[in-house]
């Protein structure tokens, strides 16, 4: 049998997402093969992303710096402000080239079933940022799933009082899609076309 050293190597290599033990055992093998030219450059971003990547404290993305690039970005518009769930979709909008405002990421959305309610989430945070009277417009680029939709009716509830433009995409992102899955030309017409959530 195997070494505990690549025992473990496998065990970890699995837990990645898209990785089972079976694909855990081959990247195992290639590393091991290719120590110079790929396992020892590869421990090196690692260990230097581990240290320097940090979360905003005001947009919640992740970054070498915080306050983060997209929210020190004097080109960056600071009156739209795009609500997202999850980091990945900040990268798909971005991908897209389709904004040009700030973000907020969430962390998540409202999910009974999963126990994770407002407290789990950054929402203070955004009413925060909102409560401070720059924001124009929020766009609630949430993914069409039964939990997005209903953070977004949570959202729009709390955001109520704030005399600001409440927006969500347009149809184009498909029931139970994620934002990270579509392809940039869907993401952008979604994002052209998004409405007013009132
Ligand atoms: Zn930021």
């Amino acid at each position: 049998m195997n070494s505990p050293e690549i025992q473990l190597l496998i065990q970890h290599l699995s837990k990645l997402p898209g990785l089972g033990p079976r694909s855990g055992r081959r990247v195992a093998l290639h590393l091991l093969k290719k120590r110079e030219k790929i396992f020892r450059p590869l421990i090196q971003v690692m260990a230097e992303a581990e240290q320097k990547v940090r979360t905003c404290h005001i947009c919640h993305a992740l970054d070498a710096s915080d306050p983060c690039t997209l929210c020190t970005d004097p080109k960056r518009d600071p009156h739209q402000l795009c609500v997202v769930e999850d980091v990945a979709d900040l990268w798909a909008l971005e991908r897209a080239n389709t904004y040009r405002g700030v973000y907020h990421v969430l962390g998540g959305v409202l999910s009974a079933i999963d126990g994770i309610g407002p407290q789990q989430l950054t929402i203070q945070s955004l009413l925060d940022r909102v409560a401070k009277g720059s924001v124009h417009e929020v766009i609630l680029a949430l993914n069409a799933t039964v939990d997005g939709q209903t953070t977004i009716h949570y959202l729009i509830e709390q955001l109520r009082e704030h005399k600001i433009k409440i927006t969500t995409l347009a149809h184009g992102v498909p029931i139970g899609g994620e934002l990270d899955y579509l392809d940039e030309g869907t993401l952008f017409t979604a994002f052209q076309a998004r409405r007013s959530a009132e």
